[in-house]
């Protein structure tokens, strides 16, 4: 695929409509004119579901069934695993120390073959392509792939289509591929749409990546926000330049931000977020979007382990064990 389009985008709607759940969009009224879009309802419990779908039915039927492999923080092995379970396809998964017990048996569950390859999520990437060369299996990339891009822009095309007004859109960032998709898709129907990228202040990969003007690598922290770790590959293709070309602004939040956001969509939604998902509502509660008018926040995912939601609930503001 040479340029990313609208029409690309079009078209991953129509390949995984049987795989992927249309999620409403709801109003958060206690915080103005907010907006949720709740993308931790799809099967797997994440977004990353659209672009594993739009992936894996892209693949020929010899593809498929030599089988494919991954490396994730979590979301995007546990929505190759179900997409790969769903269409009869065998799928490897390799993750790093980093991920937490609640995802890997998740992966587990869902009938991913799993490798725990230690250190961080460069180190499962490196294992992961290794393991793809000499079992021939297809690697489904996390974030950095044209098929996986459109697939999480179909979120975008979503939002439009309900609510065309939209002033700005709140997205948590980490290798791009959801910023990159939706913004594509958002910008090309509307392109006065403000595009908000949302990270953790520590290990903000893209966010360091962009002000070195290349790709850079980060340490991991501890982090409630666990699915926005990894770094954006160094050898990134895509999500780096489209992320510098589309998004208007990054805010990074703190643990304490990030808590609070969690906290908010418990006790006014009843929503279950893991902290990657409730960024944007924890960026206005910060008070630091300005004019956020008509605003969408995307919440990603709701992956989070029970004894998280414990300590959150008790007023814990930042995790005290690494992940
Ligand atoms: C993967 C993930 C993100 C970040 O997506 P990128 O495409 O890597 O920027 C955000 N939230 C959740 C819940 C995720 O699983």
């Amino acid at each position: 695929m040479s340029e990313i389009t609208l029409q690309h985008i079009f078209l991953a709607s129509k390949a995984i409509k049987t795989l992927v759940k249309r999620t409403p969009l709801m109003e958060s009224s206690r915080l103005g004119q907010l907006y949720l879009k709740p993308e931790l309802l799809q099967p797997t419990g994440s977004f990353k579901i659209r672009g594993a779908a739009n992936k894996i039915s892209s693949l020929s039927p010899e593809e498929q069934q030599r089988g494919v492999c991954t490396f994730s923080t979590g979301n995007h092995g546990l929505a190759v695993s179900y997409v790969a379970q769903c269409l009869g396809i065998p799928a490897s998964v390799c993750i790093s120390d980093h991920v937490p017990e609640s995802k890997k048996s998740a992966i587990r569950r869902a009938g991913g073959n799993l490798f725990l390859c230690g250190g961080g999520q460069d180190q499962a990437g490196e294992y992961c392509r290794e393991l793809a060369r000499t079992n021939g299996l297809t690697l489904i990339p996390p974030f950095d792939d044209p098929a996986i891009i459109v697939g999480q822009g179909t979120i975008g095309l979503e939002i439009l289509k309900e609510l065309p007004d939209a002033d700005t859109l709140l997205i948590p960032l980490s290798g791009g591929g959801l910023l990159s998709g939706i913004a594509l898709a958002a910008k090309s129907i509307k392109p006065a749409i403000r595009i908000i990228g949302i990270s953790m202040t520590c290990g903000a990969a893209m966010y360091e990546s962009l002000k070195a003007g290349r790709p850079v690598e980060v340490k991991e922290e501890p982090t409630w926000a666990d699915s926005l770790l990894g770094g954006i590959d160094l050898n990134n293709q895509y999500t780096f330049e489209l992320t510098r070309k589309y998004m208007d602004d990054i805010i990074l939040l703190s643990e304490d931000e990030i808590a609070g956001g969690i906290r908010y969509l418990i006790e006014e939604h009843h929503f279950v977020a893991e902290g990657a998902g409730a960024v944007g509502v924890a960026a206005i509660l910060a008070g630091k979007v300005s004019t956020p008018g008509k605003a969408v926040a995307i919440v990603s995912g709701g992956n989070i382990g029970s004894d998280w939601v414990q300590q959150i609930l008790q007023g814990k503001n930042a995790l005290a064990n690494p992940v």
